[in-house]
């Protein structure tokens, strides 16, 4: 078995997922006592998040950078960033490590292609949802993608800093996801990118009859999968 490598908390509260997803995953596979074999580094989410907003991305790559260093000393195989936001840095990152990067977009894109999905909506923070690094790598493997209209956005980028990532979680916000699904299933989506990974707090896949595509679980399972690879 591989050593995964994850770069987390960001926020901590999604991190808690892929850490328990790949361990539960080894466990089905290997049965036994067996459990997934990380190398994790958890970063303080507030000055990255500070950073962002100021449109400091190169702070944010340094500081990412590093932190990937750290894990890939801690004996890690292959690293996952495990936020979809901070892909927006991950050449950098990629660029300063001697091993490689699981793409969450390219987790993603895998698991739509399987279920042939050609049209999909892409949730997430404003940053994911506004700025071309995620939408153009989807893309270039074919996908047509579609995102929410501003208020929507506003709203929902709202939800993941002031909530999701504070561990709060309300009715209200999981009423308004089920809405948004609805909405872009309305306009043609035959799935939908939760591309944040704390939305799956939110909604999930029993909430809806549209196709769900929860970016944490997917990249937690790609990451087994690459880990338990001859
Ligand atoms: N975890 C979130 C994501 O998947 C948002 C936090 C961040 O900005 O990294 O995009």
């Amino acid at each position: 078995m591989k050593t995964i490598g994850m770069l987390g908390g960001m926020s901590w509260e999604s991190t808690v997922t892929y850490y328990q997803v790949v361990n539960r995953l080894v466990k089905e596979r290997l049965g036994g006592l067996h459990s997934a074999k990380c190398a994790l580094v958890s970063v303080d989410f507030h000055g990255l998040e500070a950073a962002m907003a100021q449109g400091d991305w190169d702070a944010v790559a340094a500081t990412l950078a590093a932190g990937g260093r750290q894990v890939e000393a801690a004996g890690a195989d292959f690293l996952l960033i495990c936020t979809n936001t901070m892909h927006k840095v991950a050449p950098q990152v990629e660029a300063a490590l001697g091993i490689p990067l699981l793409h969450i977009a390219d987790a993603t894109a895998d698991a739509m292609a399987a279920r042939g999905i050609h049209k999909a909506a892409l949730l997430g923070t404003a940053y994911t949802m506004e700025q071309d690094f995620y939408t153009k790598r989807l893309a270039a493997r074919g996908f047509d993608v579609i995102i929410p209209g501003p208020d929507v956005r506003a709203r929902l980028n709202r939800v993941i800093f002031d909530e999701l990532c504070r561990g709060i979680i309300t009715p209200e916000s999981k009423s308004f996801a089920r809405e948004i699904v609805a909405a872009m299933q309305a306009q043609g989506a035959e799935g939908v990118i939760l591309g944040c990974t704390e939305i799956g707090l939110i909604i999930a896949q029993d909430d809806t009859d549209c196709p769900l595509f929860d970016t944490a679980l997917i990249h937690a399972a790609a990451a087994v999968d690459r880990a338990l690879a001859e």
